[in-house]
């Protein structure tokens, strides 16, 4: 019995030595406040790479660049011993570059923590999302942490979660095709009160187009305009306004040919062609 136990924790620790490789970036640019707070917790349980933006790239969604040379370069870690390196183009750019050329063996994707939620719809033009999302379409699970905006901001506790999540994954507790967007609301542990696993919340859209002229061409600035939220009972949004932390499992595919009545469209349109 005392053999089989020792033997036991043998392979534990044989296990826990080969440490979960996990590519970190985000869309709040590589200095970002949150994305070092969440490099300082993943190096506990894991063999952090940072590969992130050099600006801010909020609202880019899962954007690529193709019609210009990408530019990479290696940049001086926030947390000490961290190999990081600034992209010159999006978040999907940089986990694309990141598992393409720099990060052998990467294991997990992390994106953020992205000061501010990404709540509801506006995953679809999040680039917090978007870089998950990259990361989820090469067969890697993926993890978006948001924190809502306001004052101070807590990360710590976005990162400690991630931190448990690595756990998860090292020890394969999650289900394969793993595509986390997680949103907290901006409090210490001890004011949040619980965990919901929650769908995302439909919004309004209520974006502004404010006109004007730079003195040659005329201009016009988008200008997102405050939506009304769905807060029902569930949604991400209504998780979060509580005061609780928002798990939203999220897939790749959008296709929706069985959801919505379009019985006869193809064959009506094949004979007017
Ligand atoms: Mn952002």
């Amino acid at each position: 019995m005392k053999g089989w136990r020792s033997l036991n924790k043998l392979c534990w620790s044989a296990r826990r030595n080969v440490k979960v490789k996990i590519l970190v970036t985000n869309d709040d640019g590589i200095y970002a406040k949150g994305l070092w707070a969440l490099v300082a917790e993943l190096q506990k349980v894991g063999e952090v790479i940072v590969v992130a933006p050099d600006r801010e790239q909020s609202a880019i969604g899962t954007a690529v660049t193709l019609h210009q040379p990408l530019r990479l370069r290696e940049v001086r870690p926030l947390v000490a011993g961290i190999k990081a390196y600034a992209v010159e183009g999006t978040p999907s750019d940089s986990v694309i570059l990141a598992l393409g050329m720099l990060g052998e063996g990467i294991e997990a994707v992390f994106s953020g923590v992205n000061e501010g939620a990404n709540l509801g719809d506006d995953v679809l033009i999040s680039g917090t999302v978007g870089a998950a999302l990259q990361a989820y379409l090469h067969g890697l699970p993926a993890i978006a942490l948001s924190v809502e905006v306001g004052g101070n901001m807590h990360f710590k506790v976005a990162a400690k979660l991630g931190s448990l999540l690595v756990n998860k994954i090292a020890t394969n507790s999650l289900p394969q095709g793993l595509l986390l967007n997680i949103n907290l609301p901006n409090l210490p542990r001890d004011e949040i009160k619980g965990i919901e696993l929650t769908r995302l919340a439909r919004r309004s859209y209520a974006d502004l187009i404010e006109s004007g002229n730079d003195g040659k061409r005329d201009y016009y600035w988008i200008v997102r305009g405050e939506p009304q939220w769905d807060r029902d009972v569930g949604s991400d949004r209504w998780a979060v306004e509580e005061r609780r932390i928002s798990i939203t499992p999220l897939r790749g595919e959008l296709s929706n040919a069985h959801g919505i009545s379009l019985e006869g469209l193809c064959s009506s349109l094949l004979q007017g062609l």
